[in-house]
């Protein structure tokens, strides 16, 4: 990651008391970067050496309720940031039964306390003072005291049975007194639960679209390794202690007996998108709110393959891009997304929404799945375009969005693709812009995306016959390592194409192609092939590679299956085993 704001450092920091795991020695120094706040102040990341926790030790909490307002920054967070199935799918970690009332501190805009109260049924308060919980409660109508919670006040609360605590502990420099809070206002057989970032993902090579946010900087302070947390925990005097390392973020429940909590325990996805619905529809039509609930719709509908359904919350969607901001949802190509990045949430809202990646990403998968390449691709393409839009406003805020990233690449992977069948010529300096990072973010696409899509688009280069605008492909290619898997074949397949008809180097063709012929072989396991027509071409060229390189007797075994058939390898492809014959004659192998 080229990021200006922030450099990654080595070497000993001093000696300080690990607000995690209280262990008191030298730390180890791990970042520098620039505060999100004004007046963006540099703070130092540093390890603890004992548990893996990290903390920005001169930090300065700012006060919670002034943070991160602006109408903008949460119109994003009702369309775009708000991952609302991973924040539900932690109330699923628990059995339902005998839960009567559910807490959440800091609940911000409030869905899973409006979640757990009009489709779980349960009684339901959120506390959070900060000015999203106001607009949720307004919007929602869940029930939000805007209020911190304290030990003053733990008597006369009633004691519930499930409280939520998400993505709230690393905003706090001291977990003793908040954690002794969370522990006063819970029932003796009650489970609190934690989600919180991974101090283990704060490595060079987490994306920057993932590592932004995890780090917040001017906003968290601590950021736990899962040792870390549990011993935070422990301290606070809970008996039972289950963190789960969720990748980038850590899962944590905690009880006064024992825990029981699983957070493999999926989120119940249908019940998930009866809340989707039903928020989208009694939203008011064209808000950000419904906007926001139409598009995570979509993708569930999308994702499960229930595209039938989706045509609805699609019809709501264009009806809000023309009515808000004159877009025509079913024409992408003519949105503007060109030109320069826009410099801040305000500016790019004037043109379009937080989600349009999402959306045009969703639409475009559904396009390519009811066969309108056509169309596909122009989504594609403008998802791409949108992705980085959104990303350099959040960027110029000090954070990112993984899921808008994610579409962005993926969507540029099918664009890309599209583009290299229709202009094949242009297809090799396309993927070297991807390569070297020549988007608008100047990111490099992701390795392993990037060579998947070399591969394909080198493959279809090579099967249409530009074998000119291949070869300008294949030093990558022939740099990296051939995978195993079938890919492997057909790229093996590929490139003794491309040797023995543009390089003229039968010898090599000769070697590509046994190399394919031998892991079709291997996949075929000593049976017939089941692979179609292709191990015939596979050998009928292995062959004619041989013979053109005058290793007689290797083109002679190459050709052998389909000169002589033999019932365990299988029936040869008769025009292929008519060519094989005039070549084997040509030669002299056969009569
Ligand atoms: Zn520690």
């Amino acid at each position: 990651m080229k990021d200006a704001n922030m450099e990654w450092l080595e070497g000993r920091g001093p000696e300080r008391r690990c607000p995690a795991c209280h262990a008191t020695q030298e730390t180890e120094r791990v970042l520098k970067i620039r505060s999100a706040l004004p007046p963006r102040e540099e703070l130092t990341l540093e390890r603890c050496a004992a548990c893996g926790s990290a903390f920005f030790a001169d930090f300065k909490e700012p006060a919670y309720e002034t943070v991160w307002g602006g109408d903008a920054a949460l119109s994003f967070y009702q369309e775009q940031g708000a991952g609302i199935d991973v924040m539900l799918a932690s109330l699923y970690a628990v059995p339902h039964q005998g839960i009567e009332r559910f807490l959440e501190i800091g609940c911000g805009f409030g869905f899973s306390v409006d979640f757990a109260s009009k489709i779980l049924g349960w009684k339901a308060h959120g506390i959070d003072p900060g000015p999203a919980a106001r607009l949720g409660r307004e919007l929602l109508g869940s029930s939000i005291d805007a209020t911190y919670l304290s030990l003053d006040n733990a008597d006369e609360r009633e004691a519930v049975d499930l409280m939520l605590a998400s993505e709230v502990i690393e905003h706090i420099a001291d977990p003793d007194p908040f954690l002794a809070v969370l522990a006063a206002h819970l029932t003796g057989n009650g489970t609190v639960l934690l989600t919180t970032p991974n101090a283990d993902a704060v490595r060079p090579e987490t994306s920057p679209a993932t590592l932004a946010p995890l780090l917040s900087a001017g906003y968290h302070v601590v950021l736990y390794s899962p040792k870390g947390l549990e011993a935070a925990l422990r301290r606070a005097g809970f008996a039972g202690v289950v963190v789960a390392d969720w990748g980038h973020s850590l899962r944590a429940a905690a009880s006064h007996g024992t825990c029981d909590a699983d957070f493999t325990r999926p989120l119940d996805r249908t019940a998930y998108r009866e809340y989707l619905a039903r928020i989208a529809a009694s939203a008011e039509a064209g808000s950000a709110l419904s906007l926001g609930m139409h598009g995570r719709l979509l993708k569930e509908l999308v994702n499960a393959g229930d595209y039938d359904a989706c045509e609805d919350t699609i019809a709501a969607v264009r009806a809000t891009l023309a009515s808000r901001w004159g877009l025509d949802f079913d024409a992408p190509e003519t949105m503007p997304l060109d030109g320069p990045l826009p410099g801040s949430l305000d500016d790019l809202y004037r043109i379009h929404p937080f989600n349009l990646a999402t959306l045009l990403y969703m639409t475009g998968t559904l396009a390519l799945a009811r066969n309108r390449d056509e169309e596909a691709h122009a989504r594609f393409a403008a998802a791409a375009k949108a992705s980085d839009r959104v990303r350099a406003v959040l960027r110029a805020i000090g954070s990112d969005d993984g899921e808008t990233e994610e579409l962005g690449w993926r969507a540029r992977v099918y664009a890309t693709a599209f583009d290299a069948r229709k202009s094949p010529d242009e297809a090799p300096a396309a993927l070297e812009r991807l390569a070297v990072g020549a988007d608008p973010l100047g990111e490099r696409m992701p390795e392993p995306l990037l060579a998947k899509l070399r591969r394909d688009v080198f493959i279809g280069l090579v099967g249409e016959g530009h074998h000119m605008a291949a070869e300008r492909v294949a030093p990558r290619i022939e740099a990296s390592d051939l995978t195993e898997d079938e890919r492997g074949v057909s790229l093996g397949f590929a490139l003794g194409i491309l040797e023995l008809n543009h390089r003229n180097s039968p010898k090599r063709a000769m070697n590509h192609f046994a190399g394919a012929r031998e892991r079709l072989d291997r996949m075929a396991d000593g049976g017939p092939h089941e692979t179609g027509s292709f191990v015939w071409a596979v050998r009928y060229h292995e062959g004619m590679a041989a013979l053109r390189a005058r290793e007689r007797s290797r083109g002679k075994t190459a050709m052998e299956p389909l000169l002589t058939p033999d019932a365990a390898y299988g029936t040869p492809d008769p025009a292929v085993a008519e060519d094989a014959l005039k070549i084997a004659r040509d030669y002299g192998l056969a009569r």
